[in-house]
């Protein structure tokens, strides 16, 4: 008892309660955002219910939408093959590959959807990942570290940034999609570099344009790096039959070193994958952390991706609709006179609006008139270049096309007329 009431006695000094998560100044952000949504009677637009599948429409809040937030772009993602794959797989395998496939094992449907993915890139071998994000940020460890160096565009996706941070590579960044800039910066680099990554993306998420893949692979040559293409938006997009940036060039596959892409978009799945040299793949089945200390990729999942490539493989036509989709939709929107960047009307187009709380409004209005589309806020693009992004599919039609530029021109304008935005605000 005596012992008790001296540990009683003593704890009032010893108890050191950790920082409450609210004082934080990454909370009171979130707080005045939210509170600067209120003041200017602005709904929410992202995290929305959706009642069923989503491709080129959806259903929100009971109400049939014309749908431009999907990454379905060759609508693979309700093909009856695909949700047939899935089903088979799930009744053979069940829902989880339960473990790390170095402890729980294979299951033959990852070595089938590899090989798949290293023919459709023309390399030795190939290797998946739970997610496209986890890709990213776990496989540039496995082949840089401190006394490398990292090169890679400015607008690069936030998953390769992850990435470099965890390799300790010194990084350089070159102005978007501007080869001459990174020659620039190759020419004067200081200081012993081991490596050299160079990661670009073949089209790029948020503006919708193309690497200048013929540029790099001149430059590979010149200088001698590894060249890196994160294929996300690419693959099912570009090129006569889909297989991405290279084939829309004409370019051999192997001038680049790391072909990485996603399972989320075109193959309507889940996961990504890095396809390249055999000794490539070794290392990072052998290294990278979310590989080798993270579960393997759910059966299912990996059957779903299958069956969309061989969709993709088959009905080359779904390729061709969407090229058609994507360069109307460009026309029309630069017909209207919107700011479309440098979208060359692939799988993306932006529409450039500025003003954060604008994009929000011109997205909730748009919704009420039928349309889904998300905007893209700071800090995912630079303060003042916020924007609605269009996805295309290869089942939009061209009414649903037209229609959703008009409606998008014509609300923008009258929020224009109106001054709509974060600059008429009250604060
Ligand atoms: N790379 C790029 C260029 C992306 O746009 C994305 C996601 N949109 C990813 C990687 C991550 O892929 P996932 O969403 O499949 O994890």
């Amino acid at each position: 008892q005596n012992r008790m009431a001296r540990i009683n006695r003593r704890s009032p000094e010893r108890v050191k309660l950790p920082k409450r998560f609210d004082e934080l100044p990454e909370y009171k952000k979130i707080i005045a955002q939210k509170a600067i949504s209120d003041l200017a009677g602005v709904d929410n637009p992202f995290y929305r219910s959706h009642q069923g599948a989503a491709g080129a429409t959806t259903r929100i809040d009971g109400r049939e939408l014309i749908n431009f937030a999907s990454y379905d772009y060759i609508s693979a993602n309700t093909h009856p093959e695909v949700l047939k794959a899935a089903t088979v797989a799930i009744s053979a395998y069940g829902i989880s590959a339960s473990a790390s496939r170095l402890v729980a094992g294979e299951r033959p449907l990852h070595a089938i959807l590899e090989q798949k993915l290293a023919s459709v890139y023309g390399t030795e071998a190939a290797v998946c990942f739970v997610s496209g994000y986890l890709t990213n940020s776990t496989i540039i460890s496995c082949v840089v570290g401190p006394k490398d160096l990292v090169i890679h565009d400015e607008l690069i996706h936030n998953s390769v940034l992850s990435g470099v941070k965890l390799s300790g590579a010194s990084r350089r960044f070159f102005r978007h999609n501007d080869p001459a800039d990174l020659e620039k910066i190759l020419s004067s680099i200081e200081g012993d570099f081991d490596r050299i990554l160079v990661i670009v993306e073949g089209v790029y998420s948020m503006d919708g344009d193309i690497a200048n893949l013929p540029e790099l692979v001149r430059l590979r040559s010149k200088f001698g790096f590894w060249l890196m293409v994160d294929e996300a938006h690419a693959l099912g997009v570009l090129g006569e039959t889909g297989r991405g940036t290279f084939e829309h060039f004409g370019i051999d596959s192997s001038s680049v070193d790391i072909w990485m892409g996603t399972l989320s978009k075109t193959a309507s799945s889940c996961g990504g994958y890095i396809a390249g040299s055999l000794p490539l793949i070794e290392i990072l089945k052998a290294q990278a952390g979310g590989f080798v200390y993270s579960v393997g990729l759910a059966p299912a999942l990996a059957s779903a991706a299958h069956a969309s490539l061989l969709v993709l493989e088959n009905e080359p036509e779904r390729v061709a609709s969407l090229r058609r989709n994507g360069k109307f939709f460009l026309q029309l929107a630069q017909q209207a006179g919107l700011d479309t960047g440098p979208s060359e009307g692939y799988s993306v187009v932006p529409v450039i609006v500025g003003d954060s709380l604008r994009a929000v409004q011109l997205s909730n209005d748009l919704l009420k008139a039928g349309i889904n589309a998300l905007p893209i806020i700071y800090p995912a693009v630079q303060e003042g270049m916020a924007r609605l992004r269009f996805f295309l599919t290869s089942d939009h039609t061209p009414e649903q096309i037209a229609q959703a530029v008009k409606l998008t021109d014509e609300i923008l304008q009258d929020l224009t007329q109106r001054n709509v935005g974060l600059s008429s605000l009250d604060m």
